[in-house]
């Protein structure tokens, strides 16, 4: 998915979490969103996800607007931090947004299953999403955001606090939904390893402006 964001701004009563004057960011990106604590990352994909209010500008997707155009929602898929699971099974609540959309019983058997099994969450099947630990419960929240293949992706340091190999398991198959959907993916990381081994550019945010913005490796390697 296409997007152009004109005058982005967000203000929280007289203070500027974030200001961006013209961006545009083509179909099939992975960009890898980095800067300090406080910088305006989680404002800026929450402006884009379109679940906190724009205070000026726009952001048009595909040359249209967010809340005039709902089929941009069916299409787009915000990762928080923290993510919040349902009571049900690890099973169902993957399978949730397949659910909603009308898909075949045994469509949504195969597909969930493939990601239980390319994340490592076979064991955790039925166990209630409610009863996972943190890391468990953001392999769950990638599954159920990959599962419904959205085109455009938001991902919120979807690895904060998860343990190196589990960091590994969900790279490759975030890798691997990248390179078969050629979504557009935008990800907040603190981790510039992880950066470096998942996006292809980076935008450097601070102080809720966009300081820099290039390839990864141009961007990363500076001394
Ligand atoms: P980052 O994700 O880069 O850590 P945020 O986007 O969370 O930064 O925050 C950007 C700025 O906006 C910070 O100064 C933060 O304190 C402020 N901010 C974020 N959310 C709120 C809120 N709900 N009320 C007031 N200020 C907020
Ligand atoms: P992150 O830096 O990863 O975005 P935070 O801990 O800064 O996480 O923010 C968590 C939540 O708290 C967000 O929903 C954000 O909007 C809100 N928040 C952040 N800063 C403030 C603030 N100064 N006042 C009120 N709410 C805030």
């Amino acid at each position: 998915m296409e997007l152009q964001i004109q005058n982005l701004k967000r203000t929280y009563e007289d203070k500027v979490a974030l200001d961006i004057s013209d961006l545009e960011i083509s179909s099939g990106s992975f960009i890898g969103i980095i800067g300090p604590n406080g910088a305006g990352k989680s404002t800026f994909v929450k402006l884009l996800a379109g679940i906190d209010p724009i205070s000026r500008g726009k952001v048009l997707y595909n040359q249209k607007k967010l809340h005039k155009n709902s089929e941009v929602y069916q299409k787009m898929t915000l990762i928080f931090q923290k993510p919040y699971l349902f009571r049900t099974s690890v099973f169902d609540n993957i399978a949730y947004p397949l659910k909603i959309r009308g898909e075949k019983p045994e469509v949504i058997k195969e597909k969930v299953e493939k990601l239980l099994v390319d994340l490592g969450l076979q064991d955790l099947r039925d166990q209630p999403g409610k009863t996972l630990s943190g890391g468990e419960s953001q392999k769950v929240a990638l599954a159920r955001a990959l599962v419904f293949e959205p085109e455009l992706l938001l991902l919120d340091e979807p690895t904060a606090n998860i343990d190196p190999q589990s960091i590994m398991v969900m790279e490759r198959v975030l890798r691997d939904f990248y390179e078969n959907n050629r979504p557009t993916i935008i990800m907040v990381t603190h981790n510039i390893q992880q950066a470096k081994r998942l996006s292809k550019e980076v935008f450097f945010i601070d102080e809720g402006k966009l300081i820099e913005r290039g390839p990864t490796a141009q961007v990363l390697e500076h001394p």
